[in-house]
């Protein structure tokens, strides 16, 4: 990839990315460890079924999972092992619950005596119909747990096998689109010139539509109509280009690209017992499938542009309240909110790095917004049957973060000085809970680190073909 080119359906270079990324980076990664606020995640880790299958198989705690995931595992000392890296680590405290009082204190000596626990509770869980992400308490009794995400980090679990390759393809299956990626039938019936086709051909294509999948569907047409008007007026050709379902597919392969830019550069070398970068795993999972390095960098201007638009809303622009990170704690919340704002700031030092205002526009318009909402919703339910507790951690938080970004970008009105009088607009935001921003500051946050790791990657890389 040439630093220089352009990082497509983004509006920056690989290069103007990376240079960005060296000024937001160090703001990031001091918010992310340095302040209770942002170094927490609640979440429902452990109580939540896996909706779409039996997940027992996939569990790596158990024997099965464990000695799938690694040649002889039974071999290798029991710290080593998947079972035993993909455990949390530190104290998991466990939600009060909404009714608690101020004097109950449950979190004391629960999360590490310097944690505040103004800046750890959250209140409100209401939901909103604009959610990408499931709400962390969905239907659960629980209220979830609390986690520190500094004891936890991202890295190599040894997670892998059937287990791990079945949420990937479910992942992946949600990208289909296909119910309402096929053609508006209005579409079908009209010639390019607006004039109705009707007559058996359209119909029999209706039902093969319906019947079919789309690259079956277009491939038929191709043999049966290769110059038709409506070939082309269904669009069926550009659906694979179609911005929406582009963007889609590229939200989660950039995801998955940057949980294996984690794992391989936080890897353990299970002879020497040394976490590691590993070189062999970042050339066969990353730099040989340029693709998937591409899909890491939209998403980078993806969220980056999304925390870059939430920056004024968070300072009580745009008709909104100003945030409160840390209720009962002036002085903590002023420390957040400085740390949080140099984090805005800097990613705003790029201006619209994706524009979001291109997207949902063609004809299938709102159905397609919901779709693609709901479609997000199931990939964040997927995670639930993630079968490593770390793993389902880092999981579970990225797709909320992908979730609030994509929030941000669809569902905020506008910039915040939207009536353009140079203050706040008057304009309807929806309100952010704590896990949404928790989540997003620190995917953004993930991504920051894999674009970091990969520099260093291909400079090792390029070291060690230099020497070759
Ligand atoms: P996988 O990464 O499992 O990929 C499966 C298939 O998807 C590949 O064969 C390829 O065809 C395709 N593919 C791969 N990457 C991309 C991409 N970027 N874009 C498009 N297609 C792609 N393991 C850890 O060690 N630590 C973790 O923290 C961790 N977190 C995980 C979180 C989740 C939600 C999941 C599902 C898995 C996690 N894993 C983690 C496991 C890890 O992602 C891999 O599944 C595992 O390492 C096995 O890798 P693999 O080489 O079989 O390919």
């Amino acid at each position: 990839i040439s630093p220089k080119a352009i990082v497509s359906d983004a509006c920056a270079s690989y290069a103007t990315l990376d240079k960005l990324n060296g000024v937001v980076k160090p703001a990031l990664d001091d918010l992310t460890t340095t302040t209770d606020f942002f170094s927490h995640y609640r979440l429902n880790l452990f109580n939540k079924k896996c909706p779409f299958w039996d997940d027992e198989n996939g569990m790596c705690g158990n024997i099965a999972c464990a000695v799938e995931t690694l040649d002889n595992e039974e071999d290798i000392p029991e710290v080593w092992r998947s079972s035993e890296l993909g455990k949390l680590e530190g104290p998991v405290a466990k939600h009060p619950g909404r009714r608690v009082q101020k004097t109950d204190r449950p979190l004391q000596d629960g999360l590490g005596a310097d944690v505040g626990e103004s800046c750890v509770f959250e209140y409100d869980d209401e939901c909103d119909e604009r959610d990408y992400c499931v709400p962390e308490d969905e239907s659960a009794a629980s209220k979830g747990d609390y986690v520190s995400l500094l004891r936890n980090p991202e890295r190599f679990t040894g997670y892998s096998g059937f287990g791990a390759s079945q949420i990937w393809d479910a992942i992946y299956r949600e990208n289909c689109f296909q119910r309402s990626s096929f053609p508006h039938s209005a579409a079908l019936g009209q010639s390019s010139n607006g004039a109705p086709f009707g007559g058996p051909a359209v119909e029999d294509l209706k039902q093969v539509l319906e019947a079919a999948g789309r690259q079956q569907v277009l491939e038929q047409m191709r043999e049966t109509h290769p110059n038709a008007p409506f070939v082309a007026q269904t669009g069926l050709e550009a659906q694979d280009e179609c911005l929406e379902k582009r963007v889609f597919y590229r939200v989660i392969s950039g995801m998955h690209a940057s949980i294996s830019t984690h794992l391989c550069w936080d890897f353990l070398n299970q002879t020497t017992g040394q976490w590691q970068p590993n070189l062999a795993c970042y050339v066969s999972r990353l730099h040989s499938h340029p693709d998937r390095i591409s899909n890491l960098y939209f998403n980078y201007a993806l969220v980056a542009r999304a925390v870059a638009k939430l920056g004024p809303y968070l300072q009580g622009e745009g008709g909104s309240e100003r945030y409160t990170f840390c209720t009962g704690d002036p002085s903590q919340d002023a420390d957040t909110r400085a740390k949080v704002l140099a984090v805005t700031e800097g990613a705003a030092s790029e201006p619209r790095l994706f524009d979001e205002s291109l997207m949902f526009k063609n004809g299938e318009g709102p159905s397609l917004k919901e779709d693609f909402r709901n479609r997000f919703r199931n990939v964040s339910r997927v995670m639930d049957c993630v079968g490593c507790d770390k793993c389902r951690l880092w999981g579970k938080l990225q797709t909320a973060g992908y979730g609030t970004a994509l929030k941000i970008l669809f569902e905020f009105g506008g910039d915040a000085d939207a009536d353009g009088d140079g203050g706040g607009g008057e304009v309807d935001v929806p309100r952010l809970k704590r896990t949404e921003l928790v989540a997003l500051f620190n995917t953004y946050a993930r991504i920051s680190g894999s674009l970091a790791a990969i520099g260093k990657f291909r400079a090792m890389y390029e070291a060690q073909e230099a020497s070759a």
